[in-house]
């Protein structure tokens, strides 16, 4: 089985891509998605996060992200512990989420920081989605209703396009002048021949 991760900035098109992929039967792990969710679930992850951030940190079962982020921001022992907890789960569930897919001839894995987490190790091959940063910023601020200072600050935290491209295999160009679904299918064909 060929294992394929799917990077790129934020709102860069990944999940459009992915949601293209899944027309054609191909497995995809979101990682992102994933890791949120078993924050909320599992057991471990639930009692490390409560003792290092307080009980208080969950309010009603569910992870209070805004309050993590902004104790995280300015403490980055804090962030590499809170890695240090949800990254091994989320790598073991992927594993665990691998078997259950071994027959299909390839599965992707959808993450927005694949290389900063040294995640593309583990993956055969690597497509990045890239899209022009104006472009980005305006469906972001479309799609999650912030202001364009609030995505570029996001957006300042992620590496940049032409250095993500030159580390992966292929890349998917998610914009207004090319067609993206002929892009899927060609790549689609090139990965399974
Ligand atoms: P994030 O990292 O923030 O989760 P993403 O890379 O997964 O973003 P998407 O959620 O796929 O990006 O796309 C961002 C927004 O742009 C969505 O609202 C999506 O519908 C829109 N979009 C993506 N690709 C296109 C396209 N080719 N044409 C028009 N709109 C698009």
């Amino acid at each position: 089985m060929i294992k394929v991760g799917i990077t790129g900035g934020i709102g860069s098109g990944k999940t459009t891509v992915c949601n293209i992929f899944k027309t054609l039967n191909v497995p995809v792990y979101n990682a992102d998605l994933e890791a949120r969710e078993l924050t909320n679930t599992h057991p471990n992850i639930i009692k490390s996060i409560s003792k290092i951030f307080g009980k208080d940190i969950y309010i009603e079962g569910i992870l209070d992200r805004k309050k993590v982020g902004s104790m995280v921001f300015t403490n980055s022992d804090l962030l590499t512990k809170l890695n240090r907890i949800i990254h091994p789960v989320v790598a073991w569930h992927f594993k665990e989420w691998l078997t259950l897919h071994q027959h299909h001839k390839y599965i992707i894995k959808e993450a927005a920081v694949l290389f900063e987490s040294g995640g593309n190790k583990t993956l055969d091959k690597i497509i990045t989605v890239s899209a022009p940063e104006n472009l980005r910023i305006n469906r972001v601020m479309h799609r999650d209703k912030l202001t364009e200072e609030e995505v570029r600050s996001r957006m300042g935290k992620q590496m940049l396009d032409e250095e993500k491209i030159r580390m992966s295999d292929y890349v998917l160009y998610c914009n207004d002048i090319d067609l993206l679904i002929p892009q899927v299918l060609l790549l689609h064909k090139k990965i399974t021949i």
